[in-house]
């Protein structure tokens, strides 16, 4: 019988077949040459002990027991072009899991993409790093594979739904995925390999008979009795359906204005706002691995960090070790920071939102936009962001101490934003309860992570698309909206995700229903 074990190993062991081998050997007391396969079944890092090490979850295949390399496979699709059309709008995570999930269901699926394809995008997030130029259709947040494509590609989620979880990694391993994330307690893509894997979806989606539509907006969405009809685009054209997926993501403000002008109800919701912190890669290992240098085998350190701070929870949102911070806007007259790592996240910087919850009440000042309230607090300062940088794409900047000390840094040195920093006092873009409770959560940081706290430190501003502040309010069971028949709010925009796996699963769920509805 295969034999299971846990065991904790030094970073050089894990990374070393042979090493692993001889290892395991003398644990369960045979020869290495007695050993077939091992296969790692989990992996994670434990840097609580100077001595660092990894565990690990291995199964071992002694000579003679039975072994046999699986491949993950795609589900098998059938040809879906004269099925039932559902439009899908967004060609995000959550858009396009739900177009292969209804392709899987034998339902045709429309997807309409505002941006450009993952190629043609780049065009775009050039123009807006080195000429300041936003394209409101194609930029880091809007285009193909939606707004992770970009990213880290981190895939960690706290959906304590493993199954659903599980499904949506084996389809990215089908799709091209290392089977490491499968594996990795905290498994990341990386920008350099997403586009691929999205490309590949989008074929798979055009292979079995689903539509997909780029450069093409939704302007209105056509409702009779309080039942989907169909779509307009930005060109006038309508798309007729009695189904559809709205997976347009929390970047989508003029989806937000649509709704609330046609009286499609949608509420305000708490989200959470803050800065975009830089340091160096190498001092996050050094803090996290307490060394000086981290050595061959150890990955660049990630962090996470979680203090209440005046009742107020603070936290680090969407870390990226050896990562960029891109400029994230998707109108001009407004500046938004984010962060994307390759896959080796192999960068000198490391830099991770650090964020703060809000309540309703934060944005009580802009009631009268009702439930676009959180949504005008958002852009407010985005703007006001844009504004203090010099009404460019840079973004104001501000050495940590310094900003805990109220002082406009004398200097900023270059950090890998790309469109560049003006050097600002942090208090003027926020609200002052919040510089207050930013400039208190910085010192709590700084004593539970010795050196975290320093003026080598730089501050970005803002981080603010950390999730939707609005919800589109649907049924908890059949996830139809709350007043419009086969309309599907779905993932990130409307409230029910809040990264790429959940987003991913949350499009699935929506397929599912719909599929329900039809039988
Ligand atoms: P989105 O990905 O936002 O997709 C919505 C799509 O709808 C977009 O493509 C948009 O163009 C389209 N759209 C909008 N309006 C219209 C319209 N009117 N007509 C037609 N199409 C429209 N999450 C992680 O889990 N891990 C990470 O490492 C990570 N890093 C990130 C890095 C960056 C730079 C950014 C910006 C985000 C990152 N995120 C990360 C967050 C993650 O990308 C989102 O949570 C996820 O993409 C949400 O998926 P979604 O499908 O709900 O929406």
């Amino acid at each position: 019988m295969p034999r299971e074990l846990l065991l904790q190993v030094t970073p050089e062991i894990a990374a070393n077949e042979l090493l692993l081998k001889d290892y395991l050997s003398k644990q369960i007391k045979v020869s290495p040459k007695e050993i077939q396969h091992v296969s790692i079944l989990k992996r994670s890092i434990d840097a609580r002990q100077k001595a660092i090490k990894i565990n690990l979850k291995v199964i071992i295949y002694l000579q003679g027991e039975a072994f046999q390399e699986t491949k993950i496979e795609l589900p098998i699709y059938k040809d879906v072009s004269s099925a039932q059309e559902v439009i899908v709008v967004g060609a995000g995570p959550a858009g396009l899991f739900a177009a292969l999930q209804l392709i899987e269901l034998g339902l045709k699926p429309i997807v309409i993409e505002r941006g450009k394809d993952v190629r043609g995008r780049r065009r775009d997030l050039k123009a807006i790093n080195v000429d300041h130029l936003v394209n409101e259709d194609s930029n880091y947040c809007f285009g193909e594979g939606g707004a992770g494509t970009y990213s880290d590609g981190k895939l960690y989620t706290r959906s304590k739904k493993r199954g659903d979880v599980t499904r949506i990694l084996e389809l990215l391993v089908a799709f091209g995925a290392s089977e490491d994330i499968l594996v990795e307690a905290h498994p990341h893509i990386g920008t350099n390999k997403l586009p691929k894997i999205i490309e590949d979806i989008r074929n798979k989606i055009i292979e079995f008979g689903g539509q997909v539509l780029f450069d093409t907006r939704v302007t209105d969405i056509l409702v009779k009795n309080n039942e989907v009809e169909g779509i307009v685009t930005q060109n006038g054209e309508k798309i007729l359906a009695n189904k559809l997926i709205l997976a347009t993501g929390h970047s989508a403000r003029d989806i937000f204005e649509l709704l609330d002008k046609k009286k499609i109800f949608i509420e305000a919701k708490p989200f959470a706002l803050g800065v975009r912190a830089e340091h160096s890669q190498e001092l996050i290992d050094s803090i996290q691995y307490s060394c000086d240098y981290r050595g061959e085998h150890l990955p660049p350190a990630p962090y996470s960090i979680v203090k209440q701070v005046n009742g107020r929870g603070m936290y680090s949102f969407c870390m990226c070790p050896g990562g960029v911070i891109a400029p994230c806007a998707t109108s001009p007259g407004e500046v938004v920071t984010n962060g994307w790592s390759p896959s080796k996240r192999d960068q000198v910087t490391a830099n991770s939102g650090i964020v703060i919850e809000l309540k309703l009440e934060d944005f009580k000042s802009f009631a009268k936009f009702g439930a676009l309230a959180g949504m005008e607090f958002q852009k407010s300062i985005e703007q006001k962001a844009w504004h203090l940088a010099g009404e460019t794409q840079k973004v104001p900047a501000q050495r940590m101490v310094d900003f805990t000390q109220n002082k406009v840094s004398a200097d900023i040195p270059k950090t890998s934003y790309v469109p560049g920093t003006t050097s600002v006092e942090m208090g003027q873009v926020f609200p002052g309860f919040l510089s207050q409770i930013l400039r208190e959560g910085f010192k709590e940081f700084g004593k539970s992570m010795r050196g975290y706290l320093t003026n080598e430190a730089i501050l970005h501003a803002p981080e603010s698309r950390t999730s939707s502040p609005v919800r589109i309010p649907r049924d908890p069971i059949t996830y139809e909206h709350l007043q419009i028949k086969g309309l599907y709010p779905c993932g990130e925009g409307a409230g029910y995700a809040g990264g790429i796996i959940s987003a991913a699963i949350d499009g699935e769920k929506c397929a599912l229903m719909i599929a329900e509805t039809l039988k």
